[in-house]
């Protein structure tokens, strides 16, 4: 019943993805499915990928195992789900490469995941120019049971080793602050702590400043560990088809929710503070969410920012800006492009660009953000355009449900030869003239 359905959905939308395996008497071993949405979604925020897996979602002992990532609203956004019959290599295996096919071969540039030896394991196979680290709020819960009754109630123990672990900005100062709080609780022995403390460089975001956008893992791991993604599922045991109801409804609370957001960031300006242009283009490019991390660095600018030294080679500009918060940060930049970089690296992991080179390209009274600075996958329109697979079928939810699949086919095969035409026109000026004059033709 619970394949069936899942071939229903196929019927109706071509976009849905989905794959199974039975074993010799017919019973359902793994099955894996990616809707239309999902599946755009992946092609619009999956280059960051989490993965999770836990039991107690069904009757029948099945792993529930979603893919989700971070969307324009810093939300979550589900790249699909799948169940499997166990924890093995072999079944992540088969479902990483599940995934694989459905996303049209794309892995992603930075996956999350539980500490797993066999997820490990298959993270490296099927991904292996994937950087892979570890789920910190995993580890981070973790905490509470790792140590005796007086340390699990004690706040300033949380709060300290939670700022060593979340806001140390180098590998140096988060080994200083770890090895002082294990010495003045008296951990330093704890084979626990101490394993986690060697895993360092696999869930200490100090480690990774160098992995693009890795700052968002923490929005991530933090909305899967609460289980607030999967609401309605998590800690049942239901039968499979009572499951695929709940997690429907889960899905589909999720997309409202993004919908009405995309809609206030589309048709509403966020309160502008200052009066700067760059605040109010800041305003009219990224999403709400994503704007208000951008003022938080502008208004602090505005505050703080004070330029000390500067050096000049070329084009290229370097200069030191104490930031108020007795850190000394290096702005390089080019004086053309007005693109540069800032040690603080908070372009590099979050996207936003930091209060640094802001300061510059105001002190330049510049009216706009170089594009550079506005990631595609931040902007209110990011996913306004059409994204269509490999086979040319569109990715949509609900627009392309409604067409019969004939047509859908027809429309795929078209697409697939005016695709192919294209390349072999592009070879020469005069046949893309030709392919050129006649589509407009057609379209006349
Ligand atoms: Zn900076």
């Amino acid at each position: 019943m619970f394949v069936d359905q899942l071939a229903r959905k196929h019927l109706a939308n071509s976009g849905f993805y989905f794959d199974y395996v039975l074993d010799d008497k017919g019973k359902l071993v793994h099955v894996f499915w990616a809707d239309a949405t999902c599946r755009k979604n992946y092609a619009v925020f999956g280059e960051l990928v989490s993965f999770d897996s836990t039991y107690s979602t069904n009757q029948y002992n099945m792993i529930f195992t979603p893919f989700t990532g971070i969307n324009h609203h810093k939300a979550s956004v589900c790249f699909g789900a799948a169940m499997l019959h166990d924890e093995k290599a072999d079944s992540y295996k088969w479902l990483f490469r599940t995934f694989l096919k459905a996303m049209g071969g794309a892995a992603p540039r930075f996956i999350i995941t539980d500490e797993c030896s066999s997820m490990d394991n298959a993270v490296r196979e099927v991904f292996p120019a994937a950087a892979h680290r570890l789920c910190m709020w995993h580890i981070m819960n973790k905490i509470p049971q790792k140590v005796g009754p007086d340390l699990k109630t004690d706040e300033d123990f949380h709060e300290r080793l939670g700022r060593c672990v979340w806001s140390s900005e180098t590998p140096t100062e988060f080994e200083e602050r770890w090895k002082e709080i294990m010495s003045e609780y008296g951990l330093e022995d704890d084979e626990w702590f101490s394993k986690r403390f060697n895993l360092q460089e696999s869930w200490i975001p100090a480690y990774f400043k160098e992995i693009a956008l890795s700052g968002l893992m923490r929005t991530t791991s933090r909305s899967e560990s609460a289980n607030s993604f999967f609401s309605c599922i998590i800690g049942y045991k239901h039968a499979l088809v009572e499951f695929w109801l709940r997690f429907d409804t889960d899905l589909e609370e999720q997309r409202h929710k993004e919908l009405q957001e995309d809609h206030m960031s589309l048709h509403t300006m966020p309160v502008l503070k200052t009066l700067w242009a760059i605040e109010k283009h800041g305003g009219e490019v990224f999403t709400h969410e994503i704007f208000q991390d951008f003022q938080h660095e502008l208004l602090a600018d505005r505050d703080r920012c004070l330029v000390e030294m500067m050096a000049h080679d070329g084009e290229v500009k370097t200069i030191t800006i104490h930031d108020g918060y007795k850190k000394l940060r290096v702005v390089t930049y080019n004086t053309t492009t007005m693109v540069g970089s800032c040690t603080c690296k908070l372009f590099e992991t979050h996207g936003i660009p930091c209060r640094h080179p802001i300061h510059v390209l105001r002190t330049a009274q510049l009216n706009e953000l170089p594009k550079h600075y506005v990631l595609k996958r931040f902007r209110k329109d990011c996913k306004t355009e059409q994204v269509f697979d490999k086979d040319g079928i569109l990715l949509e939810g609900n627009e392309s449900s409604s067409i019969d699949p004939e047509i859908q086919k027809l429309a795929s095969e078209t697409f697939k030869k005016m695709e192919d035409l294209l390349v072999q026109a592009k070879q020469s000026q005069v046949s893309m003239q030709f392919l050129r004059d006649h589509i407009f033709a057609l379209g006349e």
